[in-house]
């Protein structure tokens, strides 16, 4: 954001009947449950707007949050298909797809995982669905604060490697290094240029 802009819950929607009207700008943020994402986002908030840990496969809806005038927030529910039975996965990529593939106001999606592991067959699938709409997307590695700088830098080029994407960013919701400048990107690359 340009300057400090305050977070508003707007609402949570399953439906496409149900996302927000308007057509201001939308930058999605997924992980597998876990990830860090519920602390990132209280993070940009600077309030505990999300919620920390809730037992895996809890929040099922799409959350959207109003970043001040400038965009909106959408908290996608956390993925990891081995928590799930198959019913639930079903009705989460039902969900997701539907979202990602049909929503001319998404301009990015901010996928975070646990920098402390691979990028696997989930984050792969997903950016490949993300990529096929022509969405930007851009990997987040939290909880950067158990790690040295040396091993961050390491992290970074192994993710690069794994997933073949550019972007990619440590961060730590914990110490809030990185957070805002994560931020700064998509706001400067999507929200204000797109
Ligand atoms: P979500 O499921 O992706 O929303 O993940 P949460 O934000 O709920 O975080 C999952 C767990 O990781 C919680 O126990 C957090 O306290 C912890 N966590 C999140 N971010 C950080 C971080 O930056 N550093 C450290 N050390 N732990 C974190």
């Amino acid at each position: 954001m340009a300057k400090k802009q305050k977070m508003t819950f707007l609402k949570s929607a399953v439906k496409m009947k149900d996302y927000p009207d308007g057509n201001m700008k939308e930058i999605a943020f997924a992980g597998r449950s876990n990830a860090g994402k519920s602390s990132l986002i209280n993070v940009l908030a600077g309030e505990k707007i999300a919620k920390v840990s809730q037992a895996p496969g809890k929040t099922r809806l799409l959350n959207f949050f109003t970043m001040g005038e400038s965009y909106v927030l959408v908290d996608m529910p956390g993925y990891g298909y081995a928590s799930r039975g198959h019913e639930e996965q079903k009705v989460w990529k039902k969900m997701v797809e539907s979202y990602l593939s049909q929503r001319p106001q998404l301009v990015g999606l901010v996928l975070l995982m646990d920098m402390a592991r691979d990028w696997q067959q989930d984050e792969e699938v997903l950016a490949q669905y993300v990529m096929k709409h022509d969405i930007p997307i851009l990997v987040g590695l939290t909880k950067a604060d158990k790690f040295s700088k040396n091993d961050i830098e390491k992290a970074i080029v192994r993710i690069k490697k794994q997933s073949r994407l550019e972007e990619v960013f440590a961060i730590s919701s914990q110490t809030r290094k990185g957070c805002h400048e994560l931020e700064e990107y998509v706001y400067r690359n999507w929200v204000r240029e797109s």
